[in-house]
């Protein structure tokens, strides 16, 4: 068992700005928080002020090897501890992060922009959980026998990949990362982790307490950017498996890398999730549907945000003005106070890029933007990355609005009258990660959840990411699964075929 380099006891909780002076320019590796080689760092905002809170370590190519190294000879060990003890282990980690929730989940806001109560605190709930789940699953990683012949014992078994690679993206920091790490280490392989540029303080910190459980180099942490430092990760030959979360640009370059070495890569990318509306339905339910769906709450910075919202017209404008109702009644302020509902927008660039597609809309003929909420009024948060929550109406499928992907609070609402039209333009997207269905029309129903091309299809409900539930996109969205047992047993294992001649 390795020593935190804070020395301090499971438990503690600290501030978030005290918290960063102690992960300041600092990776992982060994356990330990070092100094990168680089000696170079970058700033990290607060998006609620634009103050800096703190400096974020650069990993060069030579960090990386340095972490890729450590995560290998931590292998050879971590590989043959039986399964079982590598998920207790894991487990561990979930309960020690349980009891540090409050701490991560107060600098995921500091360094996201997003509400601690409707966002920060529900992740860090489920960040700890996924870790407990997985650490269930050691005796899981079952093989197969065979009966090719009564004078042979044919079997199969699965092994770890080797050190997998992750990159992950800032809008759900610590939830990616349990996605990735905790079924990773229960399937017998290490891990270097590198986090997102605006993101890097609440992985780091999580990393160090995981560290005080995991044997040293078992979970490394880096931090630096995509070209530099996420390349290098991609790049490294002993790198035996990339899982990534970020955009569909990103994704693709990682895979063309990774098919030239022959490794295999998870892909978790955008998406512009329909919700389809029937006309059956209880009102008012649905509006709270659509509004969680659509994560104004983490200001629609999210890859399953329900983005392409087809009322039916028997409903249209009756939704329409419940659903501004609803949206006017959500608080936008100090991501920090828990009567806040909606944070700030991740970064400049996002900000900016946001404000454009809604320019976009706004000067479509016949469109119109239905701006919510208001702007927060508090002195301290001028500087802050804030954005209305707009819906429009008036914008047709086609429109750029309701095909690209803004990861923004902007939604687009659409009537439709006919059940297999609406379902064409549900599907007339590149993209293909979630769907949501509301009607009590069980007909209907079987229909959507059959034609609806996506990975995931809710009907009458919006679950987010659950331990346990299957998670991956079809088309644009993304290759493979996370979130469960079988995304732990085809992402992180090989399987080895082994015959014992008994004669
Ligand atoms: P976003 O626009 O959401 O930031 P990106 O795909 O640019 O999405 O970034 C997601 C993650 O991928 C980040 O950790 C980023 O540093 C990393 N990344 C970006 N470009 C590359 C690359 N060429 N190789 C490896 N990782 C990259």
């Amino acid at each position: 068992m390795s020593s935190s380099s804070s020395g301090r006891l499971p438990g503690t909780t600290l501030t978030p700005l005290s918290l960063i002076k102690h992960l300041d320019s600092k990776i992982l590796i060994d356990g330990m928080l070092v100094s990168p080689h680089s000696k170079k760092t970058f700033p990290v905002h607060n998006p609620a002020t634009m103050d800096v809170i703190g400096q974020a370590a650069e990993a060069s190519a030579e960090d990386v090897e340095r972490a890729v190294e450590s995560s290998r000879k931590a292998q050879k060990e971590w590989r043959h501890m039986d399964a079982a003890k590598r998920g207790l282990l894991v487990s561990q980690c979930g309960e020690l992060l349980e009891e540090h929730a409050e701490e991560l989940a107060r600098l995921m806001t500091l360094e996201t922009g997003k509400a601690l109560r409707t966002e920060s605190q529900v992740e860090a709930k489920v960040f700890s959980n996924t870790f407990r789940f997985y650490g269930g699953l050691g005796l899981e990683l079952k093989g197969e026998t065979i009966p090719l012949s009564n004078s042979m014992l044919t079997l199969t078994i699965r092994e770890p990949l080797g050190v997998v690679g992750a990159i992950i993206a800032w809008n759900v920091p610590l939830l990616l990362m349990s996605l990735k790490v905790a079924p990773a280490l229960v399937a017998g392989n290490t891990v270097v982790i590198k986090s997102a540029e605006e993101a890097p303080f609440a992985v780091l910190r999580a990393a160090e307490i995981i560290n005080t459980i995991l044997p040293p180099g078992v979970l490394n942490v880096i931090s630096g950017d995509g070209p530099t430092t996420g390349a290098a990760l991609v790049h490294h030959p002993h790198v035996a498996k990339i899982t990534f979360t970020g955009s569909v640009e990103t994704g693709k370059e990682i895979y063309k890398h990774s098919s030239k070495k022959l490794v295999p890569v998870t892909l978790e990318l955008g998406g512009k999730s329909p919700m389809i509306i029937c006309e059956d339905v209880d009102l008012p339910t649905v509006v709270d549907g659509a509004i969680a769906s659509m994560r104004f709450t983490r200001q629609g910075q999210s890859c399953t945000a329900a983005s392409r919202i087809f009322v039916h017209q028997s409903l249209f404008d009756k939704f329409l003005a419940l659903f501004k109702e609803k949206l006017n009644s959500l608080k936008m302020g100090d991501p920090m106070d828990l009567e806040t509902d909606i944070g700030a927008i991740i970064s400049p660039k996002q900000h900016k890029r946001i404000l454009d597609y809604i320019d976009i809309g706004k000067t479509t003929p016949g469109a119109v933007a239905h701006e919510c909420s208001a702007l927060p009024n508090d002195p301290k948060l001028t500087k802050g990355l804030f954005v209305r929550p707009v819906f429009f109406t008036g914008l047709s499928n086609s429109h750029k609005v309701c095909r690209e992907e803004i990861f923004g609070p902007v939604t687009a609402i659409i009537p439709w009258s006919d059940f297999a039209d609406v379902l064409n333009q549900a599907n007339d997207s590149d993209y293909g990660l979630a769907a949501t269905l509301w009607t009590n029309d069980l007909h209907r129903a079987l229909e959507g959840v059959h034609k609806l091309e996506a990975g995931l299809v809710q009907v009458n409900q919006n679950v987010v990411v659950q331990p346990g539930l299957s998670y991956g996109g079809f088309k644009s969205s993304g290759l493979g699964k996370e979130a469960s047992l079988e995304a732990m047993l085809e992402h992180f294992t090989q399987k080895k075929t082994i015959i014992f001649n008994m004669q």
